[in-house]
Order: C-alpha cells, then sequence, then structure tokens
C-alpha cells in the first residue's frame, strides 16, 4: 500500500472550501503523514517580486490584502495544527508554484478542490487541471459542490 509522508494542502480561500481543508487533515491522521498548506497569491500585484517569491508570515507589510491572506492562511494551520515553518506563502501562478513547492518538499500526495474561483465554467477548476497534469506526485480532487 502507498504510504503518504508529505501531504500538501492547496488553500484556495473560497467559501466553500472546509471539505479540501479536512480532507487533507483526516489523511494526515491516517497516514501519520506530515501536513502543509500552501497559498499562491495571484491576485496582488508585488511589483518588486518575480513569480515563486517567499513571502515571509512573520514580516508585517503595508498591504492589507497580503496580511489579509497571510492572517487566512495561520488560521487554517491553526484549525489543523500545522506549525508556522510548514505553510507557505508564495506568489505566482498557483498551479505552477503548488506543483514546484511539491517537488522541493518531496510532497508525496496534493490536496486541492475540484473548483475554487475558476472552476464553475469547467469541468475541473484551473488549478485543479493544472496540479493533476503537472504534478510528479498523487493529487486528490476533493469533489466540490457548485454552490
Ligand atoms: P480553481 O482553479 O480556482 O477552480 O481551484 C481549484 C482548487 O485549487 C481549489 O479548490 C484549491 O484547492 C486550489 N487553489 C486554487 N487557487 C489556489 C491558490 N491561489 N492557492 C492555493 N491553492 C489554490
Amino acid at each position: 500500500m502507498n504510504e503518504y509522508r508529505h501531504i500538501l494542502l492547496a488553500a484556495g480561500y473560497t467559501g466553500h472550501s472546509e471539505p479540501v481543508t479536512w480532507k487533507a487533515k483526516d489523511l494526515a491522521g491516517k497516514y501519520q503523514a506530515k501536513l502543509s498548506i500552501i497559498h499562491v497569491l495571484d491576485d496582488i500585484p508585488m511589483p518588486d517580486a518575480t513569480y515563486g517569491t517567499v513571502v515571509p508570515l512573520a514580516v508585517d507589510s503595508t498591504d492589507e490584502r497580503l496580511e489579509n491572506a497571510k492572517k487566512d492562511l495561520l488560521q487554517i494551520a491553526d484549525e489543523l495544527g500545522v506549525d508556522r515553518e510548514n505553510c507557505w506563502l508564495i506568489w505566482g501562478n498557483p498551479a505552477e508554484e503548488i506543483v514546484n513547492l511539491a517537488e522541493k518538499e518531496k510532497v508525496d500526495l496534493i490536496v486541492a478542490g475540484s473548483h475554487g474561483r475558476h472552476g464553475l465554467a469547467l469541468l475541473l477548476g484551473s488549478t485543479a487541471n493544472g496540479l493533476l497534469h503537472h504534478a510528479k506526485c498523487d493529487v486528490i480532487a476533493v469533489r466540490l459542490e457548485d454552490n
């Protein structure tokens, strides 16, 4: 049987993403796996940064949207009991950065929703689709209701 050792939750911050969060927690518990969380910032302009820039969680910024994104990530981390060092806020394209981090951190399972912000018009959300096509590890797309 496949034993997962490191699970990565792709946190998209949409109202209906809770089942994704709890699926990741449940699987991490069942496999006794390390759990990490990533949120990719793709809607906040960061003029001085290149794609792939890791945003430090401990350094305060004057950008309210950035601070809100940090707050949301840390709230999920607290709910799941994930340490700060396993929380990643990265600027860039969501699917690309999730795949990159998964490779860098030797993740063996990515847990994402079947759709999020982009999902309603597509069979699978664009991020879920990108992950299924490009990740080198297993990917679970947790089925989410449309509303
Ligand atoms: P979407 O492509 O927006 O339909 O989202 C599909 C799934 O990909 C979501 O349910 C999340 O699990 C994940 N996802 C989407 N956007 C992001 C993001 N910016 N950061 C991390 N994960 C994301």
